[in-house]
């Protein structure tokens, strides 16, 4: 498989390169030169599979000329290693449970198989590779918790200090081994920064071996497909039509589905699902696509004005505005709103939702309403004690606590004070690397 720029069909670059460079260096962002398509006695085989085996047959074509099969399977085996429960919350309604990995979000699915491929194209190397990422709470968490003892890497994680959340830091700060956390006094935008800057600066890059885990990486999306095949598998025997609803920020989830259905999987419809930060859901009613600055509001991993995957849908559906509203749905809710799906919800069926699950709930039952010849599955992307304070504030009792969270509490924390200034910073990985500088 080959993939291109969004912004240039000229120049192919291999998985390998994908995943290492991140992003193309025109604005693009990268993409299977195709999609394979698989046939009937594939999806008839599918109920049985168990998922990290439905990942290996879903991957493989994509990657096949740099990582051999046996391989993806072991990548496959521990990144895939947690349940993924389907609840039926009422008739034809379930909930996919996303959360139930390492930092508790789906964000674990990308950042374990992406961690995966980036330890073994490291195993390949002589240098150690040295990935540096910036996160406003939760990317950071899933990233580090990804690459945990993976040999010949190691990981630089900035985060804006007093800014993520008290159970975010932990999971930044008490892994230790190769995952140093960097506490920046600033904003996510100076860590960001500083995490731009060092990829631009040539001293730096002869010397060390750098490496970003970006949130719109090849590597990030294709797991994002495979529990799409999973969730149809386990439901086709109804042979009624499925439709995914998809809490939705940056839109990488939903591009992960795009892809599964781009594979064949037969979905009738995505619910795109947002929050205030609606303009997907605007451009799916008006065909004009106008970024804005975030607003911040209680499902707050879904703050984005501008989603980075905009582009790969974009591309998806040619710019065919038409083509594109027949397939995704979009809906938005108020905050309001959102808190008071989680009551609702937990009242009249006893399920407790996350905000973001909330917001994809209601989507998903205003586009249901009354289609009794199709089963609607939700995608709850987020373990409901992440927002423990609304959440038992919408439903009036305590949560429990996993016990992976309890354990959080109990470890030390280490992490590496930082101010906002480049130099530091670039001291900073140059002595920790062994380098001296000057
Ligand atoms: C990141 C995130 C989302 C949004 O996913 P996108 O791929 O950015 O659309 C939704 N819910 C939770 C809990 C998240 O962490």
């Amino acid at each position: 498989m080959k993939y291109y720029s969004t912004k240039n069909k000229n120049q192919p670059f291999s998985f390998k390169e994908v995943v290492i460079k991140g992003l193309p260096d025109d604005n693009g962002l990268f993409m299977p030169e195709t999609f394979p398509n698989f046939e009937d006695d594939f999806f008839e085989g599918l109920e049985n599979m168990p998922l990290d085996k439905i990942a290996t047959e879903v991957i493989y074509p994509f990657v096949k000329e740099d990582i051999p099969e046996e391989v993806l399977k072991d990548i496959c085996k521990k990144a895939f290693n947690f349940e993924v429960p389907l609840i039926e919350v009422k008739p034809n309604f379930y909930s996919m449970e996303l959360y139930h990995g390492p930092t508790l979000a789906f964000k674990d699915f990308g950042a374990r198989f992406m961690a995966g491929c980036l330890g073994y194209f490291a195993s390949q190397n002589e240098r150690e590779v040295n990935i540096l990422a910036a996160t406003s709470g939760d990317t950071g968490g899933a990233v580090a918790a990804g690459f945990y003892k993976t040999k010949g890497v190691k990981v630089t994680i900035l985060y804006p200090k007093g800014k993520v959340s008290e159970l975010q830091e932990r999971q930044l700060t008490t892994l230790g081994e190769n995952i140093t956390a960097l506490e920046v006094d600033g904003t996510f935008d100076d860590c960001q920064k500083l995490v731009k800057k060092a990829f631009l600066d040539g001293e730096l890059n002869e010397k060390i071996n750098l490496s970003s885990a970006n949130s719109i990486n090849v590597a990030r999306l294709l797991p994002q497909s495979v529990y799409y095949f999973y969730a149809w598998s386990r439901l086709k025997s109804a042979g009624k039509k499925v439709v995914f609803a998809v809490p939705s920020g940056n839109f990488g989830n939903i591009t992960g589905g795009l892809f599964a259905k781009m594979m064949g999987l037969p979905i009738e419809n995505f619910v795109a699902a947002t929050n205030v930060n609606k303009v997907v859901p605007d451009y799916l009613q008006e065909g004009q696509f106008i970024p804005k600055p975030s607003i911040q509001t209680v499902s707050n991993a879904m703050d984005v004005g501008n989603p980075s995957n905009f582009e790969r849908l974009m591309s998806i559906f040619n710019k065919n505005w038409q083509l594109t509203r027949n397939v995704i749905k979009g809906y938005y809710y108020t905050d309001e709103e959102t808190l008071e799906a989680i009551r609702h919800v937990f009242n009249k069926y006893g399920y407790i939702l996350d905000p973001h699950g909330a917001v994809g709930y209601k989507a998903l039952s205003s586009y249901i309403n009354g289609k009794s010849s199709t089963i609607g599955v939700l995608l709850e992307t987020a373990h409901p004690i992440k927002f423990a304070e609304h959440v038992e504030e919408s439903i009036g009792k305590k949560l429990e606590v996993p016990d992976g969270i309890s354990e959080l509490y109990e470890k030390d924390i280490a992490k590496i004070p930082m101010s906002k200034s480049y130099n530091e910073f670039k001291d900073y990985l140059l002595n920790k690397s062994g380098v001296k500088i000057k």
